[in-house]
C-alpha cells in the first residue's frame, strides 16, 4: 500500500483509536479511489497563512507519494465519498463497478486532516467527491469541510476542492473563499468523447464552471483592489481561490491525438486563465475492479498506462507556458503526435535549424528560451552576465550543464562547439532511448 500515512506510522493512541472508528478503512477506501484524479499539486499560494493560524503551503507544499505506475499522489489526497450515480466508463468508481463502497462525514476529514497535518505526515489537503446526490449537494459537503478547517480548526495549509460538475455559480464563490485552488475536470479532449465514455457529463457545464471560476476571479481581483485604497486600510476583501484553477485530462482513453490535446490546453490557458493542465495517462479501470464485467467495448485495449505520451505531453505543456511557444509550433496537421524518442522542443529545433545557430552575446531572451537545453534560468544567466562582459564557450559551460543539448544550436562570439552538419546523428545523440544514455559503438566514423 503506498498511503505511507498510517502504514509507516508506530501505533499511537491516534491510530488505534481510528481503528476502532473504523476510520482506517474508510482512509484506505477512499484515498485509493481519489488516487488517479491527478490535478492536485501545491502552487505556493500563501492566501490563507496567518499567524494565528497552523499549517502553511509556501515552504513545502503537499506532501506526495508515488505510486507504482509512477503517478505522484499527495498524502490525504481522498473523496468525501465514492458512491456516484454517473457512470464513467475509464471510472473505477462508476456506479456499476462492483467495489467497496465508503463516506467520511465533515467532521471526520476535519479531524483527519488537522490530526495527520500536526502529525507532519500531510501539508495539506486535496479533497473531491464521487456525486452521491445532486451536484450541488454534493459541492455542500466539501465547502463545508473546508469551512469547518479554516474557521473551527484555525487550519491554514493547502486546500484543493474539486468542483462537482453540475455546482452552480453560487457555490464556486463559496468554495474559492476556503480553498487554496479548485478544479473542474474537463476528463476527454472532446464533447464526442465524453458523450461516449461518460454520457451523464456534459463538456458545456465544465466549461461554463471554468468560465464562472474566471469571472468570480476577476469580480474579486477588482473588489480587492478598490478595498485596498479605502481611507482607513482596514478592510480587506476575503481572498477567493489564491492558487488558481487547475483541470485533468485523460490521455489515451480515446482516439484524439496530441495535437488535439494541446490546442485544447493552449485555449483553456488562455480562455480561463488555468494554472495547469494535469494529463492523466488512462489506466483500464478494469485493472482495479473486482469480478466487473472488465470488457467495455467503449474503452481501448490498454497494455498499460501510455506514460511516455503523458510525459512527453508535460513538456509541450511546459512549452506553452514558459517559453512562449504556440501550440501551432509544436505540433502539425502532417505530424499531430509527439516524437516519443525526443523532447519537443529538440524536435522543434531540428525541424528549424534554418533558426540556428543563436549568437548567446546578441540573442533576446526569447530567442535564446528556443535553444535545447537552456531553461528559463539560464536564459536569464546568460543576459546578466553578458552586461559586463562577452559569453565564450567555456564560461558558457560555467553557467550550468546546458552544452549536451545546446552544443549543436548556438555560437559564443561566433565559434560553434559543434556545427549541426547531422540532423540525423544529432537526433541519435539527443535522443532520450537512442542516444546518450546507451553506450555508443566503438567505430563511428
Ligand atoms: S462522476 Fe464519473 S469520474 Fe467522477 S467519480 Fe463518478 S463515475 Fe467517477
Amino acid at each position: 500500500m503506498r498511503y505511507c500515512i498510517l502504514d509507516n506510522t508506530p501505533k499511537h493512541l491516534y491510530s488505534l483509536y481510528m481503528e476502532i472508528s473504523g476510520l482506517q478503512e474508510k482512509i484506505s477506501i477512499l484515498s485509493g479511489a481519489a488516487k488517479y484524479d491527478a490535478s492536485c499539486a501545491t502552487s505556493g499560494s500563501s492566501g490563507f497563512t496567518g499567524k494565528k493560524k497552523f499549517g502553511a503551503s509556501v515552504p513545502s507544499g503537499v506532501c506526495h507519494s508515488w505510486t507504482e505506475d509512477g503517478r505522484c499522489v499527495s498524502l490525504l489526497k481522498v473523496l468525501y465519498s465514492n458512491v456516484c450515480k454517473y457512470d464513467c466508463a475509464y471510472c473505477v468508481n462508476r456506479s456499476s463497478a462492483d467495489i467497496k463502497r465508503s463516506s467520511f462525514t465533515v467532521k471526520e476529514l476535519v479531524e483527519l486532516t488537522g490530526e495527520f497535518y500536526r502529525r507532519n505526515y500531510i501539508e495539506g489537503l486535496f479533497l473531491s467527491s464521487g456525486i452521491f446526490s445532486d451536484p450541488d449537494i454534493v459541492m455542500e459537503k466539501l465547502i463545508e469541510t473546508a469551512r469547518s478547517l479554516r474557521t473551527d480548526s484555525g487550519f491554514g495549509g493547502y486546500i484543493h476542492l474539486k468542483i462537482i460538475p453540475g455546482t452552480g455559480e453560487k457555490l464556486i464563490k463559496e468554495a474559492g473563499l476556503w480553498a487554496d485552488r479548485l478544479s473542474a475536470n474537463i476528463e476527454l479532449p472532446t464533447d464526442k468523447s465524453l458523450q461516449c465514455l461518460a454520457p451523464q457529463k456534459s463538456g458545456k457545464t465544465i466549461l461554463g464552471a471554468m468560465n464562472d471560476f474566471s469571472g468570480i476571479s476577476r469580480e474579486m481581483e477588482e473588489t480587492q483592489r478598490k478595498i485596498r485604497f479605502l481611507p482607513n486600510g482596514k478592510t480587506r476583501a476575503q481572498f477567493f481561490a489564491p492558487a488558481g484553477q487547475s483541470t485533468q485530462l485523460i490521455v489515451g482513453a480515446t482516439e484524439e491525438d496530441d495535437r488535439q490535446i494541446i490546442n485544447l490546453s493552449s485555449s483553456l490557458y488562455n480562455k480561463f486563465s488555468l494554472k495547469r493542465v494535469y494529463y492523466s495517462a488512462f489506466i483500464h479501470p478494469g485493472s482495479y475492479v473486482r469480478r466487473e464485467n472488465r470488457y467495455d467495448p467503449r474503452l481501448p485495449e490498454s497494455a498499460g498506462p501510455p506514460l511516455v505520451r503523458e510525459h512527453r505531453l508535460y513538456q509541450a505543456d511546459w512549452l506553452l507556458r514558459f517559453y512562449h511557444f504556440s501550440a501551432g509550433e509544436i505540433l502539425s496537421e502532417e505530424e499531430p503526435f509527439l516524437d516519443a524518442h525526443i523532447d519537443p522542443k529538440t524536435a522543434w529545433a531540428l525541424k528549424n535549424l534554418d533558426f540556428f545557430p543563436v549568437e548567446v552575446n546578441r540573442a533576446d531572451y526569447e530567442t535564446l528560451l528556443r535553444i535545447p537545453g537552456i531553461g528559463a534560468k539560464t536564459a536569464r544567466r546568460i543576459i546578466e552576465t553578458r552586461r559586463s562582459r562577452s559569453l565564450n564557450l567555456e564560461n558558457l559551460q560555467r553557467l550550468g550543464g546546458i552544452l549536451k543539448r545546446a552544443r549543436y544550436f548556438l555560437t559564443a562570439g561566433g565559434s560553434y562547439i559543434e556545427r549541426p552538419d547531422d540532423p540525423a546523428r544529432i537526433r541519435r545523440m539527443l535522443s532520450d532511448t537512442d542516444g546518450a544514455g546507451l553506450q555508443l559503438p566503438l567505430f563511428e566514423f
